[in-house]
């Protein structure tokens, strides 16, 4: 391990007193804005047969969560809190623990093995990309359907094992509970999930620091519990987290509710329309099938809201993004620009078969994302992530051959599915949120006909 690492695994060890009783960790796994997470070997194993039979996790191994400190306590109670809540389906990661020490808390999570979204996006057969958007899915589908928005649908937060065609959700850290929820007004969801069943319920530590693991004393242990919900986290010391930790707390707590990823953000969220609602993941979930289709990742790249929705019109036309923002009540002018200004009269496939196309023309392989330029004109094009280099050149040239015969592999193998496929994209993309269809309604698609039993 490099020494950095080595000297954050000691500090964090310093930290929590008793994690090395339980967890020996062995490397970090991932890094964000708000925390770090590790991978640890399960001493005592005393995760395993709970939690394990149900998952497709390491056995040995479960990944902790550090949440930074920085990060408020309301911030910090949210996570934790929807975790719980959501505990026990099979496509969300389970909570297993909660360690504290004073204002440090770490989540423990079984470990998912995975692979990143980048090492496999271009070359995942169809049933893979299939398998990936049926699992993230379901998943939604049950975060849906207690009311949650995720808001944060992205690949570094769905982890996926291509060899398996298994994937988990994780990372609640920006998620909310949707204000107006309501399961009628929201369309179909799987009724079924109303009342499931935590049957894995997360492992609560008394004062002492030892487990209790039956739902029904979870007075006086780190996690309390009242109406399903977590009311409070009181540690070693009795410090109630949720109420501030240090006392005097005077970091901002609202957040702006356009909260999420820059290139995953539906129109509604950058036109900071205020009753945002589950729908938003859907969006997000498009964004992601899109990639996989036209092969490019990041496929959005624009740093503003303002700059996101000129890349908006470059795919669907000014006119498109002008009706949407006339649905929440906006006017919607672009001035001095030469921009998009109707949607393909094919729609998004024909937009993915000409970025498909031109890099075929282009001999290149497809790290490449699209960049919008936004001076004076808008085009959309493609530009390397890098300039290339000389001895690059070379192997371009040599492989756009190659590239070619990609190609057209790759449209005949989508084309045998493709009417399903684009269909569930454009869902994906409906401008509307009220019109755009549920997880449940995507799950109904015949492109996942071959999935089911
Ligand atoms: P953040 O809030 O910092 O984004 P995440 O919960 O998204 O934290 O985790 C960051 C990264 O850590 C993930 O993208 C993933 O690579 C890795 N990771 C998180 N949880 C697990 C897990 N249970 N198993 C394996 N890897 C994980
Ligand atoms: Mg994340």
């Amino acid at each position: 391990l490099p020494s950095s690492i080595k000297d954050e695994i000691h500090q964090l060890y310093q930290d929590i007193p008793n994690l090395s009783n339980d967890y020996e960790l062995i490397d970090k796994i991932g890094e964000g804005t708000f925390s770090s997470v590790y991978k640890a070997r399960d001493k005592k194993d005393k995760l395993t047969s709970k939690y394990y039979s149900h998952f497709w996790s390491d056995k040995k191994y479960v990944a902790l969560k550090k949440i930074y400190v920085t990060s408020s306590p309301q911030r910090i109670y949210n996570e934790l809190n929807l975790l719980y809540v959501l505990n026990g389906h099979n496509k969300v990661a389970a909570l297993c623990d909660v360690m504290r020490f004073r204002d440090q808390v770490v989540a423990v999570l079984p470990y998912y093995p995975h692979e990143e979204f980048r090492n496999f996006y271009r070359d995942l057969p169809i049933k893979g990309i299939k398998m990936y958007m049926w699992e993230l899915l379901q998943a939604l589908n049950f975060v849906h359907s207690k009311g949650i928005i995720h808001r944060d649908i992205k690949p570094t937060n769905f982890l996926f094992n291509p060899d398996l065609g298994k994937g988990v959700l994780v990372d609640f850290g920006l998620a909310e509970t949707q204000l107006d929820y309501d399961l009628d007004l929201q369309g179909r969801v799987n009724k079924d999930y109303r009342n499931h069943e935590q049957f894995c319920p997360c492992i609560l530590r008394d004062e002492q620091n030892s487990v209790i693991q039956t739902n029904n004393s979870r007075n006086g242990s780190l996690v309390t519990i009242q109406n399903g919900k977590v009311v409070h986290l009181n540690n070693v010391n009795g410090v109630d987290l949720t109420k501030g930790y240090p006392k005097n707390e005077t970091r901002r707590i609202k957040r702006a509710n356009r909260a999420g990823t820059r290139g995953f953000r539906a129109p509604e969220v950058l036109m900071k329309c205020g009753s945002q609602t589950t729908k938003i993941d859907i969006w997000s979930v498009g964004v992601i099938l899109l990639s996989f289709l036209s092969r490019r990742f990041p496929i959005f790249q624009s740093l503003d809201d303002t700059d996101s929705l000129l890349e908006l019109c470059a795919i669907f036309g000014w006119k498109t993004i002008r009706k949407c923002a006339s649905l929440h009540g906006l006017g919607f002018t672009v001035n001095g620009l030469k921009i998009k200004e109707e949607n393909y009269p094919n729609g998004l496939k024909d937009f993915v078969y000409e970025l498909l196309e031109k890099e075929c023309a282009a001999g290149t392989f497809p790290d490449y994302s699209i960049a919008f330029e936004t001076h004076g004109y808008l085009e959309h094009e493609l530009h390397g992530r890098n300039s290339i280099e000389p001895q690059v050149m070379g192997r371009i040239s040599n492989e756009s051959a190659r590239a070619a015969y990609e190609l057209k592999r790759y449209q005949e193998e989508v084309w045998s599915d493709h009417y399903w496929c684009f269909q569930l994209l454009e869902q994906c993309f409906e401008m509307d949120p009220q019109k755009r269809s549920s997880a449940y309604e995507l799950l109904q698609n015949a492109f996942f006909n071959e999935l089911r039993e």
